[in-house]
Formats: C-alpha cells, structure tokens, sequence
C-alpha cells in the first residue's frame, strides 16, 4: 500500500493542522462524500464507465495513479500533500505574502456548461502577468488553485464564475500587484476582480485555496455593491454538474503554481 501516489494519512492531516490549516476534511467525512457523489452519479445516469473506478477508492487512499479530480481521495491527497510543502518553501522565500482572489467575468459560463469552462486559457494569462512581476520585482511563487462558483446573477440567470486563490510571495507593492493581477478589458460597473490581503496564516491560506464545495451566492454585479449577500449550499442540480466536470479532470488539474518545480509529487523553489 506505500506505493500509492497519494494518501490522506492522520499524520498529513496532523502536519497540517500544526502548520494552522483549516477547511481540512476528516477521512470519515471524505468517504461520506464520496458515497453520496456515487450515489448521485448513478442516480443523475451518468454513465457508470465515467466514475466506476472510484468505486475502488475508498479508506485512506486513492488506488488509481490516475484517478479524477472528482475523487475526493485522489484530489484531497494530491491537493494537501502540495500544501504541506509548498508552506514550508514559501515560509522560506522570505518575500512578502498575499492571499489574492482574482475573479475574471470573461471565464463566466452559464449553468450546465461548466465543461466549457477554460482553466487553461485562465492559467495562461495568469501565467503572462506572473512573468511581467517577475521581470519587473524578480521571483515570484504562487500557490493556489480555481475553483468554480454557483451564482445567480442579477437578472435571475445562474452561471458559473471561476474563483482563483492564490498565495502569492513577491517583493512586488502591494498596488503594483494588485494592477498586475487584474483581469483585462471592461469590466461590469462595481466589480471586483481582486482581493487581496497579506497573509496572516500561511497554511489556512494555502488550505482554503484548494477548497473543494462551491458555495452558492446571489451576485449583484452591476450595482455599486457587488458582494455575496447568501452562501448556502449548492442544489443538488448544480452538484451534480460540478462533480461530474471534475470528473473529467487530472487530480490536480485546477491547480495554479509558479516558481515551484514538482517531480514526482515532490516540490522544489524555482528561483
Ligand atoms: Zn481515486
């Protein structure tokens, strides 16, 4: 069993706790979501080839080298596994740290296209600002992942906006970073593209950033306001329709990084 790639393990879940993590799953709490997303699968007839792998990936661990990112075995243990590394290495850049949410309008897609939804096209641009800061303030190293959020708009539409947090370490001002990030074009009037606040806890930061359950809010782009007024969970429509997209994704698919090499699971600083 030490040949699996990936295992939740109560010391992975200790280290981390220690290192301030929160919004860490139990194993108990794993396996109850994973039961009840196969569950929903079967009864939402997707095809029982898309998901009947995971039905092997149960306990502490994820016995597909391949498994989804729909796996909350395989992707909890990849995703934390980095988290534990990647907040011992940040810790020793010595840089600046910020907790960054970028929040583009122009990844929008509406509900049932989440499929549609371009990670790639998102980790590229991310990927050009990064290398502008670099060239300008010299290393960068960011540590985070997109996630994909259930909102209705205004006008009563539901859509799914993708979320982007970053732990971002640069000697970079913080105003000079912020115009960096921010997505390009015209944005809806009293949106917000970024938040960005230092980083008080580095391991509930790198932690939140990997989170799994979208949240459902009630956007009011448009307004000068724009603020989640109501966070409750998602209908199980949307659920479905999530967990079925990061069906079709690598374990690690929706994670950003920059100035980090990572071989075989194993992550090193780019300087
Ligand atoms: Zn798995």
């Amino acid at each position: 069993m030490t040949s699996l790639p990936y295992v939740v393990t109560p010391e992975l879940l200790a280290e981390l706790e220690e290192k301030g993590a929160r919004y860490l799953p139990t194993l108990e709490l794993m396996q109850k979501e994973q039961t009840s997303m196969l569950a929903s699968f079967q009864h939402g007839n997707v095809p029982r080839r898309r998901w009947e792998r995971l039905v092997a990936c149960e306990g502490r661990g994820c016995p597909n080298r391949t498994c989804s990112s729909a796996c909350w075995f395989g992707e909890r243990a990849a995703y934390l596994s980095l988290v534990a590394q990647a907040h011992d290495l940040l810790e020793q850049t010595g840089l600046p740290l910020w907790f960054v949410t970028v929040i583009d309008p122009r990844y929008r897609v509406s509900a049932g296209e989440l499929r549609a939804m371009a990670l790639d096209g998102m980790k590229q641009g991310l990927s050009r600002r990064f290398k502008h800061i670099e060239a300008a303030y010299g290393p960068l190293h960011a540590f985070g992942g997109i996630e994909a959020s259930f909102e209705i708009g205004r006008n009563g539409e539901p859509y799914w906006g993708p979320h982007t947090h970053l732990v971002v370490a640069a000697r970079c001002p913080e105003a000079e970073l912020k115009a960096a990030l921010r997505p390009a074009g015209d944005l809806p009037r009293g949106f917000r593209p970024i938040m960005m606040t230092p980083v008080y806890n580095l391991g509930n930061a790198l932690s939140y950033c990997g989170k799994r359950t979208p949240a459902q809010r009630v956007s009011t782009t448009g307004s000068r306001t724009t603020r989640d007024c109501l966070k409750q969970p998602v209908q199980s429509r949307a659920n479905l329709e999530y967990n079925i997209w990061l069906l079709g994704l690598r374990p690690t698919e929706r994670l950003v990084m920059r100035g980090f090499r990572r071989v075989h699971g194993r992550l090193t600083l780019l300087r």
